[in-house]
């Protein structure tokens, strides 16, 4: 099967969050199942091409795109994905990509994604290759799917192209206004309150491409279920309702030769479930790093995140002392929205000798927090998947988490009566939930016998793309076959 991907981020290029690393990694575990496989990005101006061997692509060169009223031109650049046989094919136009982050709120927005959309095609057509699928990620490429249909209708090659979308958070889908569907080149015929590009009078990516894909895919079975709902929908649970046959849910994988205690580059000490010193080693590593006292029996608690209303910080805010109360070190590193980045701050000048906050993006220091910590925190208020806590439970770092989307999926809460847990969730979105939650991890890591058996139940689960990539091959055939 012939499978072009496109997404606007992709490690170890240009990463954001969970997307990048699904899409640094689903082509890969694809490649292994029989799949060729291209992959399409942007070149924003972050991705640094002589380290990453990314070099011009033959003669496509100055290749014109019109943008609304405007000719645009871009170049097309490639490398091979690391580890694989993939093809990467970067589009190359520093009018839109050169910009201090990969996601703007320039009023432009719109015309960056759509000019990277139309290269796709271009050069898809240049190439004269065409795929069987064109897998689409979220808004950024979801105008690919209506294309195919509308404006690119009339090119034979891609008579059996059938598109597949996955959106991988609902709450990001892409709204404009109504000029941007002059700039997208398309007819408003189906721009009018109700019509399948509309949605709440704007121009919504998100919308049309749900309606024009051939499938629809989420990146969990409970976030699939959530989003039809009008608590976790965000507007969107009336056309995915519409689509709702198509509509399935597949759990990401994690890319083990980079996240695995085994093998990571980036941790003081490797290990495995059979001998968990080094993992203590990790843990007094990062503790001094924390410039905190190393005690055997006080818990280390990370958090890895972006910040944002999503991740479900808030809860902290009105128990925060209660929390620093808590026999717990914490070690935080994450950036987003000022108030989470400054309530961080604040405990940690409040709190030296108990909490460490590390404001900014640090892959590095990501690694060495998931393997030297006890306890992980995420308690998001949704989570379309969450990759941290699959990371967390193959390192032994036991997490903690708010049960929704992907965390419901992969935890399974220890309890009294049940003790096949690998971890520690809670249901209601409270300050109180959380606060009993942690305190009943904190409780149960005194039990030395207990904690190592929730422990090696995380390590020893399969987290691997295996399973996934053959269910988005189903999938692939599921589209093929429809008409
Ligand atoms: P989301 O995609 O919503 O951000 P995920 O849990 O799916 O959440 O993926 C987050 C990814 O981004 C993980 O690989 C995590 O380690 C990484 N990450 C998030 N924040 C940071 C940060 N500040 N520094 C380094 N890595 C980070």
């Amino acid at each position: 099967m012939k499978i072009a991907f496109v997404a606007s981020e992709c490690f170890p290029y240009v990463k954001t969050g969970g997307l990048g690393d699904v899409v640094g990694s689903l082509p890969k575990a694809l490649e292994e199942e029989g799949c060729v496989v291209k992959l399409f990005l942007p070149l924003y101006s972050g991705i640094k091409t002589e380290q990453h061997n990314i070099k011009p692509f033959e003669e496509f060169k100055d290749i014109p795109i019109r943008i609304g009223d405007n000719e645009v031109t871009f170049n097309l650049m490639h490398a091979i994905l690391p580890d694989t046989s993939v093809d990467v094919y970067f589009i190359d136009c520093p009018k839109y990509f050169d910009r201090e982050k990969p996601y703007t709120n320039d009023p432009d927005e719109d015309e960056r994604f759509i000019l990277f959309q139309l290269a796709v095609i271009e050069t898809l057509q240049r190439m004269k290759w065409a795929p069987d699928i064109i897998h689409c990620n979220d808004w950024q490429t979801s105008l690919l799917p209506v294309y195919l249909k509308t404006n690119y209708k009339w090119d034979k090659l891609f008579e059996n192209t059938k598109t597949l979308l996955s959106i991988h958070n609902i709450g990001y889908q892409g709204r404009f206004s109504g000029m941007s569907v002059h700039n997208a080149g398309l007819s408003y015929s189906e721009y009018y309150p109700g019509g399948s590009y509309e949605l709440d009078n704007t121009f919504c990516f998100l919308k049309a491409g749900i309606l024009f894909s051939e499938i629809i895919t989420t990146v969990s079975p409970t976030y699939a279920e959530e989003i039809q709902t009008e608590e976790f929908g965000a507007g969107m649970e009336g056309i995915l309702e519409l689509r709702k046959d198509d509509l399935y849910g597949v759990l990401n994988g994690i890319d083990s030769e980079i996240w695995s205690p085994e093998t990571d580059k980036f941790i003081p000490f490797r290990y495995t479930f059979k001998g968990l010193k080094n993992k203590r080693k990790c843990k007094m590593d990062l503790v001094k790093e924390a410039k905190f006292d190393y005690q055997e029996n006080v818990p280390v608690i990370g958090i890895i995140s972006r910040f944002a209303g999503q991740k479900g910080f808030d809860l902290m805010f009105p128990i925060a002392d209660e929390l620093m109360s808590l026999p717990v070190q914490w070690i935080i590193l994450g950036s987003g929205d000022d108030r989470t980045e400054s309530f961080f701050e604040q405990l940690a000048e409040k709190y030296p000798e108990k909490l460490n906050a590390y404001i900014g993006y640090n892959n590095r220091l990501a690694h060495y927090i998931t393997a030297g910590c006890d306890m992980f925190l995420m308690p998001s208020q949704y989570e379309p998947c969450g990759l941290n806590q699959m990371y967390c439970l193959n390192y032994g770092t036991v997490p903690v988490v708010r049960k929704t989307g992907g965390l419901a999926d992969t935890v399974k809460d220890y309890h009294e009566t049940d003790e096949n847990g690998n971890g520690f969730s809670f249901k209601d979105f409270t300050s109180y939930a959380l606060y009993s939650t942690i305190e009943r991890a904190v409780y149960m890591f005194k039990d030395v016998k207990v904690w190592k058996e929730i422990m090696k139940r995380g390590m020893k689960e399969d987290f691997s793309w295996k399973h996934s990539a053959k269910e988005y091959m189903r999938l692939y055939g599921k589209a093929i076959e429809s008409k």
